[in-house]
């Protein structure tokens, strides 16, 4: 599965209901580039749409910030590992 938006193959998504199989309007989460994407009705990973964004209700918003979060933060101790 690769990011539409910044084409890395994505490993590690967060779909709104988890181990749920992939269907249309799932919520996935690019971990590199932090992107939102869902998927079509064909199931192929899309860019979402700011009409799609707009309506994520409020308390998945926060999740998603939290996990960006979280990713970044993991993505920093990474980083410090290599330094
Ligand atoms: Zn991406």
């Amino acid at each position: 599965m690769e990011c539409p938006q910044c084409k890395q193959v994505i490993d590690n998504v967060m779909a709104v209901e988890q181990g749920s199989k992939p269907k249309e309007n799932d919520l996935i989460i690019c971990t590199m580039c932090y992107g939102i994407n869902t998927f079509d009705k064909d199931l192929n990973l899309v860019k979402a749409s700011d009409d799609y964004v707009e309506s994520i209700p409020e308390p998945m918003r926060f999740e998603i910030d939290e996990f960006v979060k979280d990713l970044k933060l993991r993505r920093a101790e990474d980083n410090a590992k290599l330094n």
